[in-house]
């Protein structure tokens, strides 16, 4: 689980997150949308402090993450990150892409890496692809070989940061697919992400940032269709 309270963080004058309360729960998958500059990405940055917070608590399976005492390599080994960008490494193959942070990080033998890389290539569906390189794939099949990566390294939870953002849209869907079946694993999941659609059939939760604070949150569904906010309406008759 992620439980977040009062979590502030600025960059010089400019205060990007004002006071942030979120959660997800174990299993639960939780999307995360609005505006361009809301703090979307400061927010799922922080979990796994890429970012420092300025103020607040961060829980990431009941260990604080902001106390100086944490092991913060334990915890990020715990966490799967997804980026728009898919970050493979072009001159290792895929199969390498995904044995690396299990044998560095984990120190996982060559044999048992092997075994899980060509475990989760399968999960995504991309056993095919394990000796090409990077180069040769869609922008899909990327995205999907780097949330193999993240799981070869047996995450508790997974954060996605606009996974399908920048892909054509035909190549859109194989990814949300892959993502889909996770949810439906029990894997606890933040995502953020404009793919209403996915938001709307998956997420347990949907969560309206905007202005660096959660201006809504609630049953997706429920959230799209009754709006408490103006500024939630005019963004979801923007994105729909
Ligand atoms: P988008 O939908 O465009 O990805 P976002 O909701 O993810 O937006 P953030 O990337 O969290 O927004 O940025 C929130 C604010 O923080 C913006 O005003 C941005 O300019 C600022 N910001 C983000 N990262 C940094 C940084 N490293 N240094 C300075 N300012 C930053
Ligand atoms: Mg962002």
């Amino acid at each position: 689980a992620i439980e977040i309270q009062g979590l502030r963080k600025s960059y010089g004058s400019n205060e990007v997150l004002k006071g942030v309360d979120f959660r997800v729960g174990s299993g639960e998958v939780v999307c995360v949308v609005g505006p361009s500059g809301s703090g979307k990405s400061t927010l799922l940055r922080c979990v796994n402090r890429l970012e420092d917070a300025d103020d607040g608590q961060i829980l990431v399976e009941g260990i604080d993450i902001r106390d100086p005492e944490t092991d913060l390599d334990r915890v990020r080994a715990r966490i799967g990150m997804v980026f728009q960008q898919f970050n493979l490494f072009p001159h290792l193959t895929v199969l390498e892409n995904l044995m690396l942070a299990q044998r560095t990080v984990l120190r996982r033998g060559a044999a048992e890496a092997k075994k899980v890389a060509l475990e989760n290539l399968e999960r995504v569906g991309l056993s095919v692809k394990a000796d090409q390189h990077p180069a040769k794939l869609s922008g899909g099949q990327q995205q999907r070989v780097a949330i193999a990566r993240a799981l070869s390294m047996n995450p508790d939870m997974m954060l996605f940061d606009e996974p399908t953002s920048a892909l054509d849209p035909e190549l859109v869907g194989d990814v949300l697919a892959v993502m889909k079946s996770l949810a439906a694993e029990g894997m606890t999941m933040m995502v953020v992400t404009h793919e209403m659609g996915f938001a709307r059939e998956v997420a347990d939760k949907l969560v309206f940032m905007d202005g660096g604070v959660v201006v809504e949150e609630g049953i997706p569904s429920e959230v799209l269709a009754r709006p408490q906010s103006e500024r939630a309406r005019a963004f979801f008759a923007r994105v729909h």
